[in-house]
């Protein structure tokens, strides 16, 4: 690496290409990796540039497609881009299982976003905080005019809440501003409305007003799943009492939970970054939904009905759209949508949901019953073979031969490889 500086005067108003060039130069970079960052694939370069600053490229992951998921009685493939392998072969895994109890069930708590805004500076804040509820109605007529098209859209203002927190240099008047943002993720528009109402937030109570924005904590957008695996379908009850001592642990333990957790947003990520969604809202949302009783704990429960079949639930914060950030503006993103058939957010947020809970299943299965190496190992084995540089039929052959050997190492196929090319 030759960087001699990370100083380039005026790199953001290059184009894409100029600026490729220009870190190519301080980077050192050859003629192949240029040659490589300048096929953006199927994001072009100028949408990409409309997207993010100082763009040079565009990165590729893999999107698949999970099979077998039936979500409120209807088929749906649900296209997953992720690069960790065995994430998609998972859910369809999981989802075949439960196939014949009838797939998954869902429901959304409303589509209700919270803004807030922080006023300080006021030495009597529950009486600010009742000054402020009193202007109920200024607020929504605020915030509605901020948003017409939301409006439209049967969306807008809801309510107002007034919470005071005790803050280092005193007391915190917070106002929540509770938003149907419909079928956007409603980031921008209910900052929109925060900032213009902080202003007469201040006006009215004589204190001053710092920070506008959304709480990715969108526990007035919680979608639902569950769903039901029989015994026969799983594989008897010893397989479900190991993952219900799975989930028991997960559930008492944050060093647990953290990695159980992990495996449920294997799954929600996948779907929602393939939808050109916000990925790190969404997580945002998620964990600190998952240690709201003040202890890190799941965000899935597992049960056993009357019959004695394992029944799974989830429910989380789901804060993603149709509309606005990348979601129409990337097309691979659009087509997502047209591969699972969906027209609403709420339907989106309800089947990243069920997917969430199939993928848990899967992951606690595997750990109850064979490890999760198996599974893993068997796709992770085609990554090292393309790391040790096989190519086309090589990475079936040096894999198998990896997993054959019980031996998913790189050292191991390096030496498979040499023997395969005689
Ligand atoms: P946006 O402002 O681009 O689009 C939403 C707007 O679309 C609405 O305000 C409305 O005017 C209009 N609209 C048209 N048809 C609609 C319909 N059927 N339902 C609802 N609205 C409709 O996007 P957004 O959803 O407000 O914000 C999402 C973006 O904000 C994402 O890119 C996200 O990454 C980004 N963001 C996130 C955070 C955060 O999560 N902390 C902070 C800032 C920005």
């Amino acid at each position: 690496m030759t960087t001699t500086t990370s100083r380039i005067p005026g790199l953001h108003k290059l184009s894409p290409r100029e600026r490729l060039q220009k870190v190519a130069e301080t980077a050192g970079l050859g003629d192949d990796a240029i040659a490589h960052l300048a096929d953006t694939g199927n994001l072009d370069a100028a949408t990409a540039d409309s997207m993010i600053e100082n763009v040079i490229g565009t990165l590729n992951i893999p999107l698949g497609v999970a099979t077998n998921m039936v979500v409120d009685g209807q088929e749906v493939l649900v296209p997953m881009a992720t690069e960790e392998s065995s994430v998609v072969a998972a859910v369809c895994n999981a989802a075949r299982q439960c196939r014949g109890s009838g797939g998954f069930t869902t429901a959304m708590s409303g589509s209700l976003m919270i803004a807030q805004v922080q006023l300080v500076g006021v030495t009597n804040p529950e009486f600010a905080r009742l000054q402020i509820l009193e202007h109920k109605s200024d607020i929504q007529a605020i915030c509605d005019d901020t948003d017409p098209v939301l409006l439209k859209h049967g969306g807008g203002f809801r309510d107002v809440e007034v919470r005071v927190l005790e803050g280092r240099d005193g007391p915190m008047v917070v106002t929540h501003l509770v938003v149907d943002t419909r079928d956007a993720m409603g980031a921008n528009a209910v900052n929109s409305m925060a900032e213009a109402v902080a202003p007469r937030v201040a006006e009215w109570t004589g204190g001053r007003t710092y920070l506008r924005i959304l709480s990715n904590l969108a526990d007035r957008r919680l979608a639902r799943a569950r769903a039901t695996w029989s015994l026969e379908d799983i594989g008897g009850a010893e397989v479900r009492d190991g993952i219900l001592a799975a989930y028991d642990f997960a559930d008492i333990d944050p060093y647990r939970a953290a990695t159980h957790n992990k495996g449920v947003m294997n799954g929600v990520s996948a779907v929602v970054l393939a939808t050109g969604n916000d990925t790190r809202a969404v997580e945002a949302g998620a964990h600190a939904y998952a240690a709201r009783s003040g202890q890190y704990r799941s965000l899935t429960r597992w049960e056993v009905d009357a019959d004695g079949n394992l029944t799974g639930t989830i429910e989380m914060p789901l804060a993603v759209g149709l509309i606005g950030g990348a979601t129409r503006s990337h097309p691979t993103a659009r087509i997502a949508l047209d591969i699972m058939g969906i027209q609403t957010a709420e339907r989106l947020a309800c089947t990243i949901a069920a997917v969430g809970l199939a993928q848990n299943f899967a992951a606690l299965k595997a750990l109850a019953t064979t490890g999760i190496q198996k599974g893993h190992m068997a796709l992770h084995a085609k990554n090292i073979a393309v790391m040790v540089g096989a190519t086309g039929d090589e990475v079936d052959k040096v894999a198998q031969e990896l997993v054959a050997q019980g031996k998913v190492r790189v050292n191991v196929a390096e030496a498979i490889l040499k023997s395969l090319r005689g």
